[in-house]
């Protein structure tokens, strides 16, 4: 069932706040097991408010009894927040992200943190100091990263809605590999106060679902201005109520071909094309563009990124609050910070560190940091020539399905070119979103990827839509699902 669905049930007296978060909580105690979306239930906690939202009666907002799940690198006053890092041991934040706020006041509940790679540095969840989560279409598989577990557990039918954080496309590129909607709003739009900093130049928070509609109503809820968040922006929210209209008449899609080929799997390309089909069924007109610049996206990425996380990590010293490890005799202040920051960071949290404190270090700024920020510009630059002639820009979502657990580990930059088709959107901070568009043959998903202009979520959000009134994927469900009893089919 949907969140707008269930929502308007609960409203309705058909069924209680209660009811749902009862059936998610049994949904996770059948299958957290296999998929290890969580890092944290909080049942008694969910319940508690479900009863007291069911006592009170009244609706309290369009999330009105709708079990979520929060990716766990975003604050919640009393839950342990620990962005799947041993450095966090023991924080329980005092304060709730805006985003978390904003959820509860709109009446959703929330059941569980979700697990994530370390920081949110990764595309697979495997630099979990927690252990990896599993896709729900085949448990020896990633679900993608960083939000691996917001999406399985959203896949797996646990949960209506979830929320993860995009820095290089850790929202779309899970959603992509679990077969799931998944959509980053532009850089400014949802309040990151709250949200663990990894880049904060490119990290922004949105919503998983299964359906767009979903995703426009939980955008709606966690959207607009935050006098918290310096980068926040004033624009006034879109008219989601209108947007979803299911007309893309005249609508013209941008298809940057010359970046479409290299490395992409056959059955990405096709599935991708048959979108480009359906969406022309619907009257809108796909156009080639050129994004010249777009091929850089992963090295200026890595660039940017990590000298951002290198400052943002300063923070994590064993003085305010998380681990400290314990000191030897006669250790120096120097001592205790390496020895936490040792013990506390996983390995590529350090090498992100010591890249990006390297990038950023005298002789090497210009060579690489501002370099770097020059293509960034140059990127935009494309993106925004392309705006004057389409409205979104389509790729596939990744380059292949999901890939074995196991299978990139030992190669950094292996893993590293997955977010190929990803960073651009977070490096010029347009809104970007992934939805279903296929299986391989070996029944994995595919994701297909639209990217807008800034501030314009609407236009963004409607061609998703209308591809999903179209198509069907999106209701099929994962072999490991709630709504399959979680038993995999032969
Ligand atoms: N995979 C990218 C990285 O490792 C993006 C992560 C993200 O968006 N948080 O940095």
């Amino acid at each position: 069932m949907t969140a707008a669905t269930l929502a308007t049930q609960i409203r309705a007296g058909e069924t209680t706040a209660v009811a749902a978060v009862e059936r998610s909580l049994d949904g996770i105690k059948r299958l957290e097991a296999k998929l290890s979306a969580f890092n944290t239930v909080i049942a008694e906690r969910a319940l508690d408010r479900a009863r007291s939202l069911d006592a009170a009666g009244a609706s309290t907002g369009p999330l009105h009894g709708v079990p979520i799940a929060i990716k766990d690198n975003m604050c919640t006053v009393g839950v342990p927040t620990t962005a799947s890092s041993k450095i966090l041991a023991g924080f329980i934040p005092p304060y709730n992200a805006t985003v978390v706020e904003r959820l509860e006041r709109a009446g959703a509940i929330i059941v569980g943190k979700t697990n994530l790679d370390e920081f949110a540095m990764g595309s697979s969840t495997e630099n979990s100091a927690l252990g990896p989560s599993k896709n729900p279409w085949d448990v020896t598989r990633t679900p993608g990263g960083s939000s691996g577990g917001s999406a399985a557990a959203v896949a797996a039918r646990l949960v209506p809605l979830a929320f993860g954080s995009d820095t290089g496309g850790s929202i779309r590129q899970p959603a992509g590999l679990c077969g799931i909607v998944g959509f980053k709003p532009t850089y400014g739009r949802v309040s990151r106060y709250g949200l663990l900093a990894f880049a904060s130049s490119l990290d922004q928070i949105g919503p998983f679902a299964t359906t767009v509609d979903d995703a426009a109503l939980a955008f709606s809820v966690i959207g607009g201005f935050d006098s918290h968040d310096s980068t926040s922006a004033p624009e006034a929210m879109p008219d989601l109520a209108t947007a979803l209209s299911g007309n893309v008449k005249g609508l013209r899609i941008g298809v940057p071909r010359a970046f479409l080929g290299e490395g992409v799997d056959d059955a990405i390309l096709k599935a991708f094309e048959s979108a480009l089909a359906t969406l022309a069924a619907r009257g809108a007109t796909p156009v080639d563009i050129d994004l010249p610049h777009a091929p850089y996206g992963i090295p200026v990425y890595y660039l940017i990124c990590t000298a951002e996380a290198s400052s943002n990590l300063a923070r994590y010293d064993g003085v305010r609050y998380g681990l400290r490890t314990k000191l030897e005799k006669d250790d120096s202040l120097l001592q205790m910070y390496e020895r936490t920051r040792d013990q506390g960071f996983g390995p590529e949290v350090k090498r992100r560190i010591m890249l990006g404190t390297y990038v950023l270090s005298a002789g090497y700024y210009d060579a690489y940091y501002l370099k770097a920020q020059q293509v960034r510009t140059l990127l935009l630059q494309d993106y925004q020539r392309a705006f004057e002639h389409v409205d979104v820009v389509a790729t596939p979502t990744t380059p292949t399905p999901a890939f074995k657990l196991g299978e990139k580990t030992s190669d950094p930059v292996q893993m590293y070119l997955n977010d190929i088709f990803t960073v651009s959107a977070n490096l010029t901070g347009l809104p970007s979103i992934s939805v279903p568009c296929g299986f391989s043959s070996t029944r994995l998903p595919i994701g297909f990827q639209l990217t807008g202009r800034a501030f314009d979520e609407a236009t963004l959000l409607r061609a998703a839509d209308t591809f999903q009134r179209d198509t069907t994927f999106h209701t099929e469900n994962p072999p490991f699902a709630e709504a399959t009893g979680g038993k995999p089919r032969d």
